[in-house]
């Protein structure tokens, strides 16, 4: 029998650097796979449907969510966005680990349906810093920087329920941590357990 994959969940408030470090990450550890989620909002310059995310109309989208196609889904920022199920189901069949970069509404949504994986919560090391990243991001108005504030002020209260918080102040530092919870996911018993039997033949 064939390793299952692990599934390591991210979420951040915007700006805390998810992006950065998740990219990191796939770089660091090759077979660690992106899940690509479903979308009703439009790609942004550069983007690929397919590759970045599968970019559907909303009556799709809830077309999907009428089927129970969806692990979860969430609205954010006004838009929908959702981990079809048969992308974990593939992914844990192949013996592939899988990297969600979903929202905490979608992160709780699998922890409650006790969904095994590893949730990490990327932490801004404070208010007036991931207000300075959203600013040099240079990307959004001034009205969407406020707003993407004011939500992370109700997001990090959910770092709570998180297997481990990782604080994004200086990056190697976060990278280095984040890493090491990758590793320890890999080697835990029972998820290297089926290796080990099989080079012991036990
Ligand atoms: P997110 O995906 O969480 O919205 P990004 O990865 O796009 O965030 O990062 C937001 C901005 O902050 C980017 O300009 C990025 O280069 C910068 N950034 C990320 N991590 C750090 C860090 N540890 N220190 C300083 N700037 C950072
Ligand atoms: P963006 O539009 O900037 O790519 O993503 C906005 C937010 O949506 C991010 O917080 C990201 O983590 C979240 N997100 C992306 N895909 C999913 C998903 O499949 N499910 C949920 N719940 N959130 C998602």
């Amino acid at each position: 029998m064939q390793k299952e994959g692990l599934l390591i969940v991210i979420s951040a408030p915007s700006g805390a650097g998810k992006t950065t470090l998740c990219n990191g990450l796939v770089k660091r550890f090759p077979g660690l796979k992106e899940s690509v989620s479903y979308t009703t909002r439009d790609p942004r310059q550069g983007e690929q449907d397919g590759v970045d995310y599968h970019f559907v109309s909303t009556e799709q989208f809830k077309k999907m969510v009428s089927e129970n196609g969806f692990a979860e889904w969430a609205e954010v920022h006004g838009n929908l966005y959702g981990t079809a199920i048969s992308v974990l189901e593939q992914a844990r069949r192949d013996g592939v680990d899988i990297l969600l970069d979903i929202d905490c509404q979608g992160a709780r949504i699998l922890k409650n349906h006790s969904i095994k994986g590893t949730f990490i919560f990327v932490m801004p090391p404070s208010i007036p810093e991931l207000r300075r990243r959203l600013e040099s991001r240079s990307s959004d108005s001034v009205d969407v920087i406020e707003r993407r504030i004011a939500r992370a002020v109700e997001e990090i209260p959910e770092a709570r329920w998180y297997d481990y918080i990782v604080i994004n102040d200086q990056l190697e530092e976060a990278q280095e941590r984040l890493a090491a919870i990758v590793t320890a996911a890999q080697i835990k018993t029972e998820n290297i357990w089926e290796q080990i039997s099989k080079m012991f033949d036990i």
